[in-house]
């Protein structure tokens, strides 16, 4: 399978399948890497040990010169301090302007390596190689970026890949919870722009978390093809492109005042999803739209509740530093049914502490 990201000039693949990471140096040449400049592979602690070895060889095979970096894995390794080692590398190793970055990895590697591929020598060559559910969201549209110590991705770019190769035998090795994770932004993309899918997502939910090739296969395209036509038609996220971003502002603020890691990003956002549809029946839609949520979010395996110990004034804080904060007003992704949101830039801060008071009660 393969969808295409059009953006004229900077159009690229995204290729899905079995078995691709084999023939990661065919795509390379394919993508326009010479053989004559370094390419730099970059994966993690996790992910390396599993399926370096294999795109190494076939780079090799291919003619290329491959210098790795495998960092820690985990969201802390998305630093100024780690992007500099690895700009270290890039150096050691000889990369030049005509070379290329190879993230192997979740979106933590993908984010990095991207970021390093936008301003090494003002930008080079840079591809994709997801390895996890949530990285179907993450290596597709171009946003790159490392964290501050007081801001999460505050230092990045939009910088395309030239291809995204999707190897989904990889995710065989994925746990259980990092499927789940991964499934919610799958799903996401079902809540804000296709009604089918997101029932479907619901229906085929036991399927998906065993990770069935057919059904896994299907939910990563119709994800992915969902991701590459927003960005096509807003790719700086001058406006629509922010329809994405549905669960992402209560979810980030989870994530920053319980620690990176304590929710894993999928399952901070699905309680943010939640609280998105609380918001909605706020504002006068259906409360249908919060219980529909609700009951695909379950059904992956995911929360929807807010453990009580979160304090409603730190995460209102959170999201007041959050980019999504605008001249005293509060900007919300809202849905107005299932498979179509608003963005909403009026939401009042009395509105939202109380869909976070309504997030830890036992039902709501
Ligand atoms: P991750 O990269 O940390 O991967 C999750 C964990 O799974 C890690 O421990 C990793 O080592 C391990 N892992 C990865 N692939 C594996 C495999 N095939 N088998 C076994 N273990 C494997 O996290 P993630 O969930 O993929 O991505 C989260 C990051 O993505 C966050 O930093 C988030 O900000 C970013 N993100 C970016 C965008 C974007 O548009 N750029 C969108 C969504 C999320
Ligand atoms: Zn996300």
């Amino acid at each position: 399978r393969s969808i295409t990201v059009a953006l004229g000039e900077r159009s690229y693949p995204i290729y899905i399948g079995s078995g691709l990471l084999q023939n990661t140096g065919e795509r390379c040449i394919e993508a326009g890497f010479p053989q004559r400049s370094p390419l730099l592979l970059v994966s993690d602690s996790e992910v390396a040990p599993l399926y370096l070895d294999k795109v190494a060889a076939s780079l090799r095979g291919s003619g290329y010169t491959v210098v790795s970096h495998i960092i820690q894995a985990g969201e802390a390794s998305k630093s100024l301090a780690v992007y500099e080692e690895v700009i270290t590398t890039a150096i050691q190793g000889g990369l030049d302007r005509s070379s290329a970055v190879l993230a192997l990895g979740g979106g933590v590697v993908g984010d990095l390596a991207g970021f390093v591929a936008a301003s090494y020598m003002r930008g080079i060559g840079f591809m994709q190689i997801p390895t996890t559910i949530l990285a179907h969201d993450s290596s597709v549209g171009g946003k790159v970026a490392v964290n501050h110590p007081l801001a999460k991705n505050m230092l990045g770019a939009f910088y395309q890949p030239s291809m995204v190769l999707y190897d989904l035998d990889t995710l065989a090795t994925l746990p259980p919870r990092q499927v789940a994770s991964g499934l919610a932004e799958v799903v996401k993309h079902g809540l804000i722009l296709d009604k089918e899918f997101a029932y479907w997502c619901r229906e085929h939910a036991g399927e998906l978390l065993a990770l069935d090739p057919e059904a896994l296969g299907y939910a990563l395209e119709r994800g992915c093809a969902i991701k590459a036509d927003v960005v096509c038609n807003d790719e700086t996220e001058q406006g629509q492109r922010a329809i994405l971003n549905l669960g992402h502002t209560i979810g980030h603020a989870i994530e920053a005042v319980g620690g990176y890691g304590v929710f894993l990003h999928g399952e901070a956002i699905a309680i943010g999803m939640a609280g998105a549809a609380l918001l909605a029946a706020k504002l006068g839609r259906d409360r249908a739209i919060y219980e529909d949520t609700v009951s695909m979010l379950t059904a992956l395996s995911l929360p929807v509740r807010l453990p009580a110990q979160y304090d409603e004034d730190e995460l209102m804080e959170a999201m007041m530093h959050d980019k999504k904060f605008k001249e005293g007003r509060m900007t919300f992704i809202v849905p107005d049914s299932i498979g179509a949101v608003s963005i909403v830039g009026d939401v009042q801060a009395s509105d939202v502490r109380g869909v976070i008071a309504q997030l830890k009660k036992e039902e709501s």
